[in-house]
């Protein structure tokens, strides 16, 4: 099931919220879901989405694991991690 959109701001963190504002204002969409929210990435077919914890226990670790996992976009069309070829989950 896909979650209403969230704002970046709505996050506790601040350094979780600079991360989100990032990405959204890349095209990325945050939608609630889970925990507090996931990011869907804005290429074509959506190849990655990433969890966001909404109390991490490390929001600066939190924030890093963000950004990395943004830099997949976009996989390549064989990549196993692509969302629509298998269901990736990170
Ligand atoms: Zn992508």
């Amino acid at each position: 099931m896909v979650g209403r959109e969230v704002s970046p701001a709505d996050h506790q963190h601040k350094e979780v919220r600079q991360a989100l504002k990032q990405l959204v204002d890349k095209g990325w969409v945050l939608r609630k879901e889970g925990h507090w929210g996931r990011l869907y990435c804005p290429c074509d077919g959506g190849c990655t989405s990433i969890s966001v914890p909404g109390t991490p226990r490390d929001p600066h670790q939190a924030a890093r694991r963000i950004e990395r996992r943004a830099a997949w976009c976009p996989l390549p069309e064989d990549d196993p991690r692509r969302i629509s070829g298998g269901g990736v989950v990170v």
